[in-house]
């Protein structure tokens, strides 16, 4: 994940780098070096007087940072001249627009470039950022900006599995987004951990989509709870409910049908499910690679259905990573988990510092 935004932030951040060192306006500013230690009395001799500001024209290379000490007053002092670099509003607007194309390339949600540049122009608009150490700067910013994107409270899922028996939970999704592999993923995740599962195939709607569960359920030796095809979907899950607690088992997950967000009927056939089941928690699947699409459907669900958590298949073959970037800043709601592959063992818990990493800006 991340292959293509990764190699985009490191060549725009190099670039708006350079920029910077090249036009922006240059400071030089006068500091004590700190390994010197002056006579207390002489102290207050010391002018303390900060040096004009220096313009040096563009692209002109200031070699050294520190310059030969200069004696001055009683003892002479020595000072340390620091190159700094300013950047205004206007150019930064202007350097930013390089990072807005990258991040909008890599299907970043607007919300979050919005935040981004926000705080981007706190940290370096109008400050005196050091020379040789814009780069960082920036990187710095950056890392600190997209890490506050996964400040949606998160929860360990099979910690909070064993707070109610039978724990419910249903996943929602449109058609195709890895729904169903995701549950026998999570089936088969719980059967590592020790805590007993029975499916819910209620989505009645889908051709073969019954047959596609009963399949992961033979695998998983786990049980599926089914009724008719256009039968309804809310007494499957409210049945899977019965039989759980009938047999004591630990979780219900209920599979629903791939609605389309803008299909208003299936939506509130959707409503019904959640009415019925009132599940523990509500699990969106959104399909890593498809981006803004992803959010978009993200922010719909959660407006018809409340959803709690958020789950991105297909984060394996997704080279760009804006939905995992984005999705969860927007629904304010966490990824607990990424698909990263097709078969049982191919889910992974979310973890934001591999994001941090992953985009090549962790320390
Ligand atoms: P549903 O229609 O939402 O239930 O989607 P499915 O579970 O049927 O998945 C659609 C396709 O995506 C299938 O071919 C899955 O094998 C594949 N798939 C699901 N999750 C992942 C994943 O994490 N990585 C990859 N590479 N493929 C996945």
């Amino acid at each position: 994940m991340f292959k293509f935004l990764k190699e985009k932030l490191k060549n725009t951040i190099s670039r708006i780098s350079k920029k910077v060192e090249d036009e922006a306006e240059e400071e030089v500013i006068e500091k004590p070096r700190p390994e010197e230690k002056r006579p207390e009395k002489e102290e207050e001799k010391i002018e303390e007087k900060k040096k004009p500001e220096v313009k040096i024209e563009k692209k002109k290379e200031v070699k050294e940072e520190k310059v030969e000490p200069e004696k001055k007053g009683f003892l002479g002092k020595i000072k340390e001249k620091v190159a700094t670099k300013k950047i205004s509003e206007a150019q930064f607007e202007e350097l930013f627009w390089n990072l807005e194309v990258a991040l909008l390339e890599n299907n970043v949600a607007a919300e979050v470039i919005g935040k981004i540049k926000e705080d981007l122009k706190q940290e370096l608009v109008e400050k005196p950022i050091r020379r040789m150490k814009i780069e960082k700067t920036i990187e710095e910013s950056l890392k600190k900006s997209i890490g506050e994107l996964f400040e949606a409270e998160s929860f360990d899922m099979l910690e909070i599995i064993k707070q109610k028996k039978p724990f419910v939970k249903c996943f929602v999704g449109i058609n195709g987004s890895g729904k169903t592999t995701t549950i026998a993923k999570i089936a088969h995740l719980l059967k590592e951990k020790g805590l007993s599962s029975v499916l819910a195939a209620s989505d009645t709607f889908r051709a073969a989509s019954i047959e596609q569960l009963q399949k992961h359920a033979d695998s998983l030796g786990i049980k599926l709870i089914k009724h008719d095809y256009g039968s309804d979907p809310a007494a499957v899950a409210f049945d899977a409910i019965k039989h759980a607690e009938s047999k004591n088992l630990d979780v219900v997950l209920i599979d629903t049908a791939g609605r389309m967000h803008a299909n208003v009927n299936l939506m509130d056939e959707m409503k019904k499910i959640i009415r019925v089941a009132k599940p523990d928690l509500k699990v969106f699947v959104g399909e890593s690679i498809t981006g803004n699409d992803c959010v978009e459907q993200a922010k719909k669900f959660d407006e018809a259905v409340g959803i709690d958590a958020i789950i991105l298949s297909k984060a394996d073959v997704d080279e760009k990573g804006g939905a995992a970037v984005s999705v969860s800043y927007v629904t304010k709601k966490p990824i607990i988990y990424i698909g990263i592959g097709q078969e049982y063992k191919d889910l992974k818990e979310f973890d934001s510092e591999l994001v941090i990493k992953n985009l090549g800006l962790a320390a």
